[in-house]
């Protein structure tokens, strides 16, 4: 474990790796252990093989430092606080014979004992009485972690998983020459990511958790750790001068207690904010990102230098996205920009984040064109990326030049291939910010009159719902025999239509205003439209960690986008038919589709969600002229694209509100423009939502209690509003008077003339019998608070 490469070389590193497994067999594990089909001996066997096969292909690599203590069996975060004896009240009661036997652990001990892991799984997932812990998204990232609830406890070294992860490194790793790397969360970045702590109260957390941090490194050192990584994303943030003070104690207390260990800080995601006082701190390495935060860290290295005692990890892959990189590129600007500042033996190369956002593997992808497949770089390539950059840095040999030019030859290849190039889609988006017809409707008060004459029959506070309505068992199987061929189109389309025309007359018994279709031809929102778009393909394995033990497989965008053919109509008019009442269509917004795809990296993402509103909006007028007159186009996930830094934010703001309304300014002013929002705070989105001109939009506020009205009223938001009245996340029927109470609250502050009232979210995971007990409860409530107009 000890002999470095040469100290003038560079260096080679992962700030972390995907946990899941190539065929995802750690879900598998933990869902069995949770299911109480496997006991923990077999769990812990099998996990445990799963981290030894992920270090021992880590070491293979060739890379110079191995992550450990980033696998985790469901959230790193969570492990920290388990670490920290960071257990939120609730649990501390009940589980307090079993927290106490997380602290007696026998010193020989290597593998996770059960008593930590129920613990840790039990705050993840609640338990019969006790709710389980918020999670919310890492950083700008679709990975939840699990917040920390700080309540003054007193931290302590509780159970020392990271030890535990470096003792089963060195047994699986104990005669390769890689120096294993610890990977912690700094102290900073835990303490803000804690939830229950003032701002103002954030440094003193941090002086409190000091002497654990100097405990855990202590014993790190003892098991003879070098160097120990300690995350510290939050730095993209601006430190306020107490931060600055006790983030600076805190590190030189480290420095002091553990004189032998290095310590490396790595930030991500984002420039930090603060470089001067980063590269101040006492430290060894500074871990910084030249991919997502390149032009702020490059102008700061240019402008300050670099101090010359420390080493510098530079994150020059892409960790979040799934394309090769063209690494003579890569080459050639470290010379340029970084090796007149700091001399190459001190850099450490590595990708700008930890794998863990990216599929574990892509060239296996065997139903994918070659072209497509030579391409891409899951975490496995992204290594063999890294390790040769390192290597043509330190040996400029003619083998090493040929691998980079090969590179090059191989992303320029893609970046012309004639699959991706639909000329006549950037011939038909050259000029829209030139047209302004093209993103301005008539005036919302014009278009609403138009509205109302359009649809008399609707009452004042019209009800209707987000779209999806319960994806029973059977649906599912509908979709699957289809999908497998074993139902021909026929087949399929005959149950779907039965399945839209009995929710039809449910509907309609229940006294919904304005019906949907239902959404049971789709998995999921994106995937839908991804397959019926050209631009698009599908990995069969290219799975990501979303949140425990669950992983999304998003779509890869790889083309300019086009529309094919009508991919909504058909179901839409169908339920249409059926039916006097207005049925609203369904369609997934631009910037939706783009956050919660892997996107091209040679357009700009700007350039690609015009592609995507261009086929929307065609989309858009085929549902118009079917005679579809309320459309919805949903945008979930716009909040979650924003960019750390504010002033990309600005810019971002603006080219999401351009996208969907070149998706949808291309209607009448009598058809009538729906969206749809949730999960996100909403207090800084009014002025962005109303530039998005939508006649109506249906958020989510059943979790966020009143606050999100009050943005609403104080914005003086006058375009039309649906409220969600409950929360479809829970089981629970809610009763007529609470969602009555909820409306009569909100038009306290806003006018009746243009409110709406719905769920708060799609209806696809609830059950057919609740749903329909409070779809039923809704109405009445709708019914009843009409009558205190
Ligand atoms: N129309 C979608 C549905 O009802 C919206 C889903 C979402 O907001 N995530 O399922
Ligand atoms: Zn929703």
């Amino acid at each position: 474990m000890t002999g470095q490469k040469s100290a003038a070389q560079v260096t080679a590193s992962v700030i972390g790796y995907p946990r899941i497994g190539k065929q995802r067999e750690w879900k598998k594990a933990l869902e069995a252990y949770w299911a109480g089909k496997s006991d923990y001996s077999q769990t812990v066997t099998e996990l445990d093989r799963i981290e030894a096969e992920r270090l021992q292909h880590l070491a293979d690599a060739g890379l110079n430092y191995i992550p450990v203590n980033d696998y985790s069996w469901y959230d790193h975060v969570l492990d920290q606080s388990v670490t920290f004896g960071i257990i939120p009240e609730r649990f501390r009661q009940s589980l307090a014979a079993q927290i106490e036997s997380c602290s007696q652990l026998d010193a020989g001990q290597a593998s996770i004992p059960q008593e930590v892991a129920d613990l840790a799984f039990a705050i993840a997932r609640g338990t019969a009485q006790h709710p389980a812990s918020e999670m919310t998204k890492w950083f700008n990232t679709n990975y939840h972690y699990i917040v920390p609830e700080w309540s003054g406890q007193e931290p302590q070294l509780l159970v020392n998983l990271p030890l535990l992860a470096v003792k089963r490194a060195k047994q699986v790793l104990a005669d390769r020459e890689a120096v294993l790397k610890p990977v912690l969360i700094g102290p900073y970045t835990f303490v803000r990511l804690m939830k229950g702590i003032p701002a103002a109260e954030r440094s003193s957390v941090i002086a409190k958790l000091t002497p654990v941090y100097v405990q855990l490194l202590q014993s790190l050192a003892a098991e003879g750790v070098q160097v120990v990584q300690l995350d510290e994303p939050a730095w993209i943030w601006a430190l306020n001068k107490e931060e600055q003070q006790q983030v600076q104690a805190t590190y030189d207390a480290l420095r002091q207690a553990v004189p032998s260990l290095d310590l490396w800080v790595q930030t991500y995601f984002e420039a930090v904010a603060d470089y001067n006082f980063v590269t101040s701190l006492p430290v060894n390495v500074i871990g910084l990102d030249f991919v997502h935060g390149k032009v702020r860290n490059e102008a700061n290295i240019k402008q300050h230098g670099f101090p010359a005692d420390k080493r510098i990890a530079i994150g020059v892959l892409d960790g979040r996205n799934v394309w090769r990189t063209d690494l003579q590129a890569v080459v050639t600007d470290l010379e340029q920009t970084i090796e007149p500042v700091v001399a190459k033996e001190r850099w450490i190369v590595q990708p700008s984040c930890s794998l863990l956002h990216v599929p574990l593997a892509l060239r296996e992808e065997s139903k994918l064109p070659q072209l497509m497949v030579d391409a891409l770089a899951g975490a496995e390539e992204k290594l063999v990326e890294i390790v040769t950059i390192a290597n043509a840095l330190n040996d400029p040999s003619a083998a090493n030049k040929e691998l980079l030019a090969a590179s090059n030859a191989a992303v320029q290849a893609w970046r012309t291939a004639p699959e991706r190039q639909r000329p006549q889609v950037r011939e038909a988006l050259k000029d829209i910010h030139q047209d302004e017809k093209l993103l301005t409707r008539e005036a919302f008060q014009e278009r609403l009159k138009l509205q109302e004459q359009r649809w008399p029959q609707l009452p004042v506070l019209p009800t209707t719902s987000i779209g999806s309505l319960p994806q029973t068992l059977d649906v599912r199987k509908a979709r699957q025999r289809f999908r497998k061929g074993e139902w021909d189109l026929a087949a399929y389309t005959e149950y779907l239509q039965a399945e839209m025309k009995r929710w039809v007359e449910i509907q309609e018994e229940i006294g919904i205003d304005v019906l949907v279709h239902g959404e049971f031809e789709r998995t999921d929102m994106v995937e839908y439209f991804g397959e019926k778009l050209d631009g698009f393909v599908f990995t069969q394995n290219g799975w990501v960690q979303s949140y425990g033990s669950r992983c999304v497989k998003p779509p890869l965008l790889y083309g300019d986008i086009a529309f094919r053919s009508a991919m909504t109509v058909e179901e839409t008019e169908f339920t249409q038919s059926l039916t006097k009442q207005p049925v609203k269509g369904m369609l997934t917004g631009p910037v939706t589709i783009l956050n919660w795809s892997f996107v091209r990296d040679d357009l700009s993402r700007e350039e690609v969600s015009y592609q995507l509103a261009w086929a929307l909006r065609q989309e858009i007028i085929a549902l118009e002229e079917a005679g579809i007159g309320m459309i919805q186009v949903d945008e979930p996930a716009v909040k979650e694209g924003m960019p750390l830094h504010a002033d990309d934010a600005v810019h971002y703001r603006k080219w999401t509100v351009d996208a969907f309304r070149l998706a949808t300014a291309g209607v009448r002013s009598d058809t009538q423009i729906h969206t749809h929002m949730c999960y996100c705070d909403f207090s800084d989105m009014v002025d962005l939502i109303r530039d998005m001109d939508a006649d109506v939009i249906s958020l989510e506020t059943a979790r966020s209690g009143g606050d999100i009205v009050e943005a609403f009223s104080r914005n003086h938001y006058e375009l039309g509003i649906g409220l969600g009245v409950y929360d479809i996340h829970s089981p629970r029927v809610p009763s007529v008077e609470e969602m009555e109470q909820c409306i009569t609250r909100a038009l306290e502050v806003l006018p009746a003339r243009t409110f709406w009232i719905n769920p708060d979210c799609g209806l696809k995971t609830r059950g057919e019998k609740e749903t329909i007990e409070a779809l039923k409860n809704m109405t009445e409530a709708a019914a009843r608070a009409r009558k205190k107009l």
